[in-house]
């Protein structure tokens, strides 16, 4: 008789290796009208990730996927700042990231005392939730950052992981080899990831090596015990045209290559996050070298935003990039709103960037051939040609806005709206057929 003990089966990849199928990969399934097999079987080889704390999974929240052949997701940050902590506002936020579509929100508190608002933020949405625990180190430990100690860094990560967080971004990449890459090689934006730069300068003026790199295997080990999936934050993304796809960016890239695999062999999920600002001919060639050196891991992308001029707009440069990054095999895109480059997104702010990055998102979809990706663009058709406006609220990503902007301006013929109002294209042609009157005001 064996005296070895089984290993316990704690993460969604361990029980997809183990060739179980979990009720997260389940409700996956279902959702993305996929076989449960289809799902556990890329969730085994890293393919689809499953951010799902098993504390978060116990308070009720919903499985999403993320990776091959699922529907992209949308992310919405929020959280407050030391010049803006208005927690009634982040709350605001947080009903519209639920009531218009959003599948995870990232709590990027990064001032004071922030556990709080975390805990009861896992405790009420059942969307995914995301933070950075290098935002929340110094609040939390109420020390400089250049003090902060690696047992105090990996502390955060604990303290975020008992509290139910889904997944971390956390910048392993980031070592001293990419980072002497960076100086020989210079930039013209530097480092623009808030993680990132401060890592770099915790590693700068302590001379010591990223201690998210240096002890890995015992960051996997606290994300194992939770199921917390790891993000692995890009540091060197791009924050301008100028430094996309360079020595920097592809360094660390290459790192981040090398620890997925380390990753999945502890039985932790991860993905791996992307620019960062990108010229719209270089992005689908990116998102290609990104699955090629990170072994297919879903990839989680920042827009790419398409300019660097479009300030105010920036949730529109980020979209076009996000349907391109999509489209051409990123997974995940974290929104952009109006206030990108600018200020704290306000709760408006927050719906503007949030409907540009899911039409994105849904635009990548139809022509990715996710299953039933077009079914209501196709039912939106057939509403749109009988004018049937209650039916045309029903497939609209944003019905809100949409009735709202209808009802402001009424049509004096039935039917129609004041675009063209008795002209109505549709209205004519429907006549047609009908066989009646097309009535156009000028007969009289
Ligand atoms: S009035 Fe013009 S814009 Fe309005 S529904 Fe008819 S065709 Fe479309």
């Amino acid at each position: 008789m064996s005296t070895q003990t089984e290993p316990k089966l704690v993460t969604q990849i361990d029980f997809a290796r183990a060739g179980q199928i979990t009720p997260q990969m389940k409700e996956v399934a279902e959702r993305e009208h996929r076989d449960p097999e289809y799902i556990r079987e890329r969730v085994a080889d890293g393919r689809i990730a499953i951010p799902a704390n098993i504390v978060h999974i116990k308070k009720g929240m919903r499985a999403f996927g993320v990776g091959e052949g699922l529907s992209t997701k949308v992310n919405v940050n929020l959280g407050i700042s030391g010049d803006k902590a208005d927690a009634a506002e982040e709350w605001k936020k947080v009903k519209i990231a639920e009531d218009f579509g959003a599948d995870a929100i990232m709590d990027l508190s990064n001032s004071g005392k922030t556990r709080q608002f975390r805990q009861q933020l896992i405790d009420e949405t059942p969307l995914m939730v995301g933070t950075v625990p290098m935002y929340d180190a110094i609040g939390y430990m109420e020390k400089p950052l250049v003090k902060l100690t690696k047992d105090d860094l990996f502390e955060v990560v604990r303290a975020h992981a008992e509290d139910g967080v889904d997944f971390m971004t956390i910048h392993c990449g980031i070592n001293k080899s990419v980072t002497k890459t960076f100086k020989e090689t210079g930039r013209l934006m530097n480092i623009v990831s808030r993680g990132g730069s401060l890592l770099f300068g915790w590693m700068e003026v302590t001379g010591n090596e990223n201690p998210f790199y240096e002890h890995f295997d015992e960051l996997l080990e606290i994300c194992h015990e939770y199921d917390v999936t790891i993000s692995l934050g890009d540091s060197c993304r791009p924050g301008c045209l100028y430094d996309s796809n360079d020595a920097t960016e592809t360094a660390e890239m290459i790192e981040l290559g090398k620890l997925c695999k380390r990753a999945w062999a502890a039985g932790v999920q991860v993905m791996v996050e992307g620019p960062g600002h990108m010229a719209l001919d270089e992005i689908a060639a990116n998102m290609k070298l990104q699955k090629r050196l990170c072994h297919n891991a879903p990839f989680y992308v920042l827009g790419p935003l398409v300019t660097d001029i479009g300030v105010g707009y920036d949730h529109i440069t980020a979209a076009i990039g996000g349907a391109i990054s999509a489209s051409s095999g990123a997974d995940f895109l974290c929104y952009v709103t109006p206030a990108e480059h600018l200020c704290l997104p306000n709760a408006q702010d927050v719906l503007d960037g949030l409907m540009a990055t899911k039409i994105a998102a849904h635009a990548a979809d139809i022509a990715k051939k996710v299953p039933h990706a077009r079914d209501m663009d196709d039912k939106m058709g057939q509403a749109r040609r009988k004018l049937d406006w209650d039916a045309m609220w029903e497939c609209a990503l944003d019905p809100v806005t949409g009735k709202k902007r209808y009802e402001e301006s009424p049509a004096a013929t039935e039917g129609t709206c004041t675009m063209c109002g008795k002209m109505c294209a549709v209205r004519t042609v429907n006549k047609v057929f009908e066989g009646t009157t097309i009535d156009l005001g000028m007969e009289d």
